[in-house]
């Protein structure tokens, strides 16, 4: 088999960085090895994210630069995958005539034949979404893990239509997968060193609700607590209407579930929360961080918040101010609204400036930066156990995550990597920690 390298480049949520190490694995058995230099790529892959208007216009941008390398390389292949993918289909073959390729977020199994089609010079389109019966089999499995934490996909899609999102358009339905197969998975993971798993998709916490034969993903976790060799368990992404009492619990009981939790409130007002569609008020929400608190006091909150979702006051501006002054997430990933094609929102006034969404973020960004570092200031001196990854930030230096998410550098020994290591942290930045090894 001849061998060719594929460079792909990811966009947006952990949902792609997973499809795009899924796809990796699958390339592989039709000889595509994985290259960091576009140059010399023989596939050039894109997984795209249309979650925002700048999100999807970026990836225009990076084809129009990587058309230009097929000047030099006549043989070389572009496709598209992700959600702008499955948004446009046929018509980024039309308006990007030098395309080889466009594969939908329900296609990956379709993904070698296209590539193997391309290499015959046929130009091809996949984006047709798959019944969830059948779709239950085509979770293809990612091998070659040599790390210590990996992503493990338990459920695909959604069905929250929030009116600001196009994710249910292009993720399609919700489907959980099986939890045997999940498992299965986990236990290969863990055979290979894998010691930290993050349970992924867009809304996990309704895993299982749609199938009697399946646990509830608080029963699903403890499943995967009880795996040997698993020590850590983190999940992305939980809508705070499906955080039951159960699953709370999971916070208090499970040792191996992280003390970090990804909730995102997306606004502070309740007017707001209504118009988004969210199925929560703020009294709901901060009940929810009060339980898991009462039953995990050092857990830490990471979050999403919009600014200037179609017509926000100033008023319900500030109410996510003084939620986020409640909640004190450690970390806040915030975004100003962005229309998108096809959603209910879309059909609402985008009523505020472009300027005026920007002097909300910026507020709310220098607000989250001082709470950050707060927080960190916090864990100044206290020890930490770690779980190390790979290279650190500066030579000589070796990093990794703390139970609650933080990175963490500190000198150690490539040797390390892959072990759990205690620490004392003797520095705090805004992004990460600097910590001293522990003796033993
Ligand atoms: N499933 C996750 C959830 O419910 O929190 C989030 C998925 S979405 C890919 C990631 C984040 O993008 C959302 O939490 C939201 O804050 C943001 N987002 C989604 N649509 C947006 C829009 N139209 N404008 C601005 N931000 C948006
Ligand atoms: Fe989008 Fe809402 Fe679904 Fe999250 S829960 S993916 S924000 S529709």
């Amino acid at each position: 088999m001849n061998q060719n390298y594929v460079y792909i480049e990811t966009f947006g949520c952990q949902m792609n960085v997973n499809d795009s190490e899924r796809i990796l694995t699958m390339l592989a058995d039709i000889g595509y090895v994985p290259t960091d230099d576009p140059a010399r790529a023989r596939m050039i892959l894109l997984n795209t994210c249309s979650v925002r208007a700048g999100a999807e216009a970026k990836v225009y941008r990076r084809l129009e630069n990587l058309v230009v390398l097929k000047r030099h390389n006549s043989r070389l292949i572009i496709g598209v995958g992700g959600c702008v993918a499955q948004q446009e289909g046929e018509a980024l073959l039309e308006r990007i005539p030098k395309l080889d390729l466009v594969f939908g977020t329900h296609n990956l199994h379709l993904l070698n034949d296209m590539v193997l089609a391309a290499e015959r010079g046929e130009r091809k389109s996949e984006t047709s979404f798959i019944d969830n019966d059948q779709r239950l089999d085509l979770f293809p499995p990612i091998r070659g893990t040599a790390r210590s934490s990996s992503f493990v996909t338990v459920m695909q899609g959604c069905e929250n239509y929030c009116s600001y999102c196009v994710v249910p358009y292009v993720r399609g339905p919700e489907i959980s997968r099986r939890s045997g197969d999940v498992l299965h998975e986990v236990r290969q993971l863990a055979d290979q060193g894998v010691r930290e798993v993050a349970l992924l998709g867009q809304n996990v916490n309704s895993y299982g609700l749609k199938s009697s034969a399946e646990p509830s993903f608080a029963e699903l976790i403890r499943l995967v607590a009880a795996v040997d060799g698993i020590r850590r368990i983190r999940f992305f992404t939980s809508h705070p209407k499906d955080m039951s009492p159960e699953l709370i619990a999971c916070f208090g009981d499970v040792p191996a579930l992280c003390g970090q939790l990804h909730l995102p409130a997306q606004s502070g007002s309740n007017n707001v929360l209504a118009r988004m569609g969210r199925g929560y008020t703020r009294e709901e929400y901060l009940e929810k961080v009060r339980a898991l608190r009462a039953v995990r006091p050092d857990i830490v909150f990471t979050g999403d918040m919009i600014v200037g979702f179609p017509g926000e006051t100033e008023d319900e501006f500030q109410e996510t101010l003084s939620l986020m002054e409640e909640v004190r997430y450690i970390d806040l990933f915030s975004f100003a609204y962005s229309p998108r094609p096809g959603t209910r929102a879309a059909e609402l006034a985008d009523d505020l400036s472009r300027g005026e969404k920007q002097r909300r973020l910026e507020q709310l960004l220098a607000m989250q930066k001082r709470i950050t570092m707060e927080i960190n200031g916090a864990l100044l001196g206290t020890r930490q156990t770690v779980l190390v990854e790979g290279e650190g930030k500066r030579p000589g230096q070796i990093s990794g995550k703390a139970d609650n998410g933080r990175t963490v550098n500190f000198s150690g020994d490539r040797s390390l990597i892959g072990t759990f290591v205690d620490l004392r942290i003797i520095q705090v930045f805004q992004n990460s920690l600097l910590g001293e090894l522990l003796p033993g």
